[in-house]
């Protein structure tokens, strides 16, 4: 049924298209009822408005946050006009009908956004605007709600299609939208309670309100379909945000490698230029050097036939010769915080090559949360934000590392933690040597990685493996000594690894007599 507008609430914290929809409204006859702020820009634009306490004869209160909350708005809001008990509860209260509510909440996202303190936040809750929104979309039978001001032009052109009126498929189809907006307000609202005390409010609040989803090609297989959400409101910045400067859509598989990629290099943000390639998710090549186009050479050089249809992720803006050499073989993505003209110029002749630029590197300690499905439910975990410094090692051999090789330690160590368990990573000179991952036992990890490493120096025309004189990292301890003799057989001079196995005497024992170095680091970094 058309329902004629005689009585239009506006109550907006977003002023655009205002004063033209105020304009327009009262052309066609409609009485206008306002809030504050809204009620002044109508009136600063020439027009006729009643101010809400006129309606509530109560003033607006406690810094705005009792405007609206009256029975004689949300009594004018909910009656139903076809009900003579309503309408007779509404004559005895001198109730007066609102045919259309136009309101946008307090934009409690934006003010999270410019990291705004925490009683401005509360501040931008909105209370009363949810409230009419919800009160006019329950009506939709009689009063039409619009919260976009994008909907204000299909409004208008309704109102002028019936003649001022509305039809219900307009209410509905607005009321759905509505509801869809205070739900997913009260989710950002929920969320930011665990964003702001991360570590207090554990677990989250779920469900987390998404954006609607875009669409990926297919998932990790073709046969599988695949879709990419960002939480609605407060997030922090990741690959999901970043830039893609060329090349086709990112694949699901693409998004979930650069996610790795972009993590791990992220742990070097204030660190020296570094290069992160990774495939399958895992890193077959991580290098620290003098320039960006040093640590690449440095990171195929450990792993080239991996590197191949790789993912790269650097900690410095891209220069030509960087990407110069990047074009060399066949790369996937490469992901940077920048690229300056040069790098953008060389990058452009590889069509394929998805560059993507991230602006600032994430910050690797922050908190945030993991979530897997298994059958029925989902498994969910603060992030692995864990990091250590020098002053959490102790040494438990008879010999104390060198200045290099404790270097080495803690770069292997950041790796390992980005690699699938069980993980061992060995490296030299701020670079890997050999890394083996997602094997079931921890001495076929130290095998494999050892192995890697001999076929790279053949390769490359070296004299011996890079693990000679190298450092490793075992992601969590080793259950037996069998995994650190391994990596001495492989030539490391010195360990690092969690500690805490009933066996550790056993362990540290053989260190020893081996005359390797061994740092406990008191934590664990698994991965699946
Ligand atoms: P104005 O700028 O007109 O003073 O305020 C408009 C904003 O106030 C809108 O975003 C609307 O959702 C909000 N609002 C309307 N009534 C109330 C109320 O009773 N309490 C609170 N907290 N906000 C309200």
């Amino acid at each position: 049924e058309n329902i004629t507008i005689k009585r239009a609430l506006l109550s907006v914290s977003d002023k655009s298209g205002l004063a033209d929809l105020g304009k327009d409204l009262a052309a066609m006859g409609v009485a206008l009822i306002s809030t504050g702020g809204t009620a002044k820009a109508l009136r600063d634009a020439g027009l006729e408005v009643a101010d809400i306490s006129e309606v509530t004869n109560f003033p607006e209160m406690m810094d705005g946050r009792v405007k609206t909350l009256h029975p004689k708005v949300h009594g004018g809001l909910l009656a139903r006009r076809d009900d003579a008990g309503h309408v007779a509860s509404m004559e005895e209260h001198d109730i007066a009908g609102i045919d259309l509510v136009i309101v946008n909440l307090y934009p409690f996202a934006q003010t999270v956004a410019k990291g705004a303190a925490r009683d401005e936040i509360i501040e931008n809750i909105d209370i009363g605007g949810p409230s009419m929104v919800r009160s006019a979309a329950k009506n939709h039978d009689f009063v039409t709600i619009v919260t976009d001001p994008s909907d204000y032009d299909t409004l208008l052109a309704e109102l002028k299609e019936s003649g001022g009126a509305t039809s219900i498929d307009f209410r509905k189809k607005m009321a759905a939208k509505a509801f869809a907006a205070t739900a997913s307000y009260d989710g950002m609202i929920a969320q930011w309670f665990g964003f702001a005390d991360q570590q207090q409010m554990f677990p989250p609040t779920l469900p987390l309100t998404m954006s609607q989803p875009t669409e990926l090609r297919y998932g990790e297989n073709p046969h599988q379909m695949a879709a990419l959400y960002l939480p609605d409101g407060p997030s922090a910045r990741g690959i999901a945000q970043a830039e893609q400067l060329q090349g086709k859509a990112l694949s699901y598989n693409n998004y979930n490698d650069a996610d790795a990629a972009l993590e791990l290099v992220s742990e070097f943000r204030d660190g020296p230029p570094t290069v992160v390639i990774v495939k399958h998710a895992n890193p077959c090549g991580v290098a620290s050097g003098d320039s960006i186009l040093e640590a690449y050479k440095a990171a195929l050089a450990c792993d080239s036939v991996s590197a191949f249809g790789g993912i790269i992720a650097v900690n410095r803006p891209l220069d030509g010769a960087a990407a110069e050499a990047m074009t060399g073989i066949f790369t996937e993505v490469v992901c940077a915080p920048d690229a300056d003209t040069d790098a953008r110029a060389i990058f452009a002749k590889k069509k394929n090559l998805r560059l993507l630029l991230t602006g600032d590197l994430p910050d690797p300690a922050r908190g945030g949360i993991g979530l897997k499905t298994i059958a029925g439910g989902y498994l969910l975990q603060s992030r692995d934000n864990g990091q250590i410094t020098e002053d959490d090692l102790k040494c438990v051999t008879k010999r104390e590392p060198s200045a290099q090789e404790k270097a080495d330690c803690l770069f292997a160590w950041t790796v390992a933690k980005h690699v699938k368990s069980n993980a061992i990573v060995y490296a030299k000179d701020g670079a890997t040597a050999g890394v083996g991952a997602g094997q079931m036992n921890r001495l076929e990890s130290a095998r494999i990685a050892a192995w890697k490493a001999k076929d790279a120096a053949e390769k490359a025309g070296w004299s011996e493996a890079r693990t000679i004189g190298s450092a490793v990292a075992s992601d969590a301890f080793f259950p037996f000594a069998d995994g650190l003799m391994a990596a001495v057989e492989a030539g490391a001079t010195a360990v690092i690894q969690p500690g805490g196995s009933i066996r550790d005497d056993e362990v540290i024992a053989a260190a020893d007599e081996a005359g390797l170095s061994m740092l406990f680091t008191g934590m664990r970094h698994f991965r699946h």
